[in-house]
């Protein structure tokens, strides 16, 4: 079958031919309908420094966000019947400790490669699955190749976002910085799950019009002034959360300026950015968090919504073939939402 691979470090991606994968006993073979392009592959294909930077084996076949249907199970798996139409959770862990004990394999104790970052992912035709407690059903109405992003472009907002619920009542203002793949599923997922005003803030003016179109209530250009215009917004108070899917120094900078006493500052983008902390450096009481990923519960809850229709990736749809091309647009900045690569 074919698959892109990530071959060799700081170099493109490549489209090889490779062997069908076989289930073995309890992991499970989906036939892709779709795998999302990531700006993780990015930092990953072209920034790691090379061997030894990372645990991984090269080649590995890209993908760490799918949707599929089930093609073929291996002995003991029950309740997947061939065909069935399924999202992977990508947040594959041990298992077996505390954290993935209690559902949150996102952060386990032992960590294990994943599908697409270490070992083979979802941008071929069929996907191995290693455990078939990773496969969460999709509900009526989804279609794969529209369910992949929900995985990880929409599942990890969605994690960062749900934990600053509380933080997020109707007086409430809540920041989007980067309105990509992740970014445009947090406006969202802010306009479907709470009732705080959104501002988007992303360079690019397409970015801008597409967080408006989905409902932010405000939309902010970076730079000297975009501090003082999100203050102005919130009427001086600031913001009671910012999600940064950027992660540079500006951007931290943009949102410890803007965040508002007692309020969330989430960092989720991998740009490798970093900001002084200190008592004098942040408003009282911000925390400060990176977050990985979500959980499986929070996928569920995720593919509930997008099932009723109140959130929606926007796709741009790559047969595998041009999967490279998807990669070149990611990397110079020209997609809108998701591209989604369909073996
Ligand atoms: P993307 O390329 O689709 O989107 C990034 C957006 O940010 C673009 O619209 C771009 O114009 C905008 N942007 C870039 N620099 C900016 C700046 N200084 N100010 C405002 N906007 C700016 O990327 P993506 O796939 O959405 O991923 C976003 C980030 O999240 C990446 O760093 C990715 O590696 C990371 N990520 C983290 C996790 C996690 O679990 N923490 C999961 C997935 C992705
Ligand atoms: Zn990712
Ligand atoms: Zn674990």
């Amino acid at each position: 079958m074919r698959a892109l691979q990530m071959v060799r470090y700081k170099s493109d991606p490549e489209l090889v031919d490779v062997a069908q994968p076989e289930p073995g006993p309890g992991q499970v073979v989906i036939k892709v309908g779709g795998a999302g392009a990531c700006h993780s592959d990015i930092h990953i294909l072209y920034e790691t420094a090379g061997e030894g930077d990372t645990p991984w084996r090269l080649p590995f076949t890209l993908g760490h966000e799918a949707a599929g249907w089930v093609h073929a199970v291996g002995s003991g798996v029950r309740g997947l019947e061939v065909g069935r139409a399924v999202a992977v959770h990508g947040a594959w862990g041990c298992g077996a400790c505390s954290r993935c004990r209690a559902g949150v394999e996102n952060y386990c104790e032992h960590p294990v490669p994943q599908g697409g970052l270490g070992i083979d992912g979802g941008m071929a035709e069929y996907l191995l699955v290693p455990e078939a407690r990773h496969l969460v059903p999709l509900p009526d109405g989804l279609d794969p190749a529209a369910a992949a992003p929900l995985t990880d472009a929409g599942l990890t907002p969605y994690h960062a976002i749900r934990r600053s619920w509380p933080k997020l009542g109707p007086t409430a203002t809540a920041v989007v910085v980067g309105v990509g793949g992740l970014g445009h599923m947090a406006v969202q997922i802010l306009k479907a799950t709470t009732a705080a005003r959104v501002v988007a803030v992303d360079t690019k003016e397409e970015a801008r019009d597409l967080a408006r179109s989905l409902g932010a209530d405000h939309v902010v250009a970076p730079g000297e002034t975009a501090a003082k215009e999100i203050r102005g917004i919130t009427d001086g108070r600031g913001a009671d959360a910012v999600f940064d899917f950027v992660g540079s120094d500006a951007t931290l900078q943009l949102g410890v300026a803007t965040s508002r006493p007692l309020g969330d500052l989430t960092i989720v983008g991998i740009a490798g950015g970093s900001y002084p902390l200190g008592f004098f450096s942040v408003p009282y009481e911000v925390s400060i968090q990176s977050v990985y990923w979500g959980s499986r519960s929070e996928l569920v809850e995720l593919l509930d919504l997008a099932a009723r229709g109140l959130v929606r990736p926007e796709v741009t749809i790559f047969p595998l073939e041009k999967a490279p091309e998807a990669y070149r647009a990611l990397h110079d900045g020209t997609l809108s939402g998701r591209a989604v690569v369909v073996p």
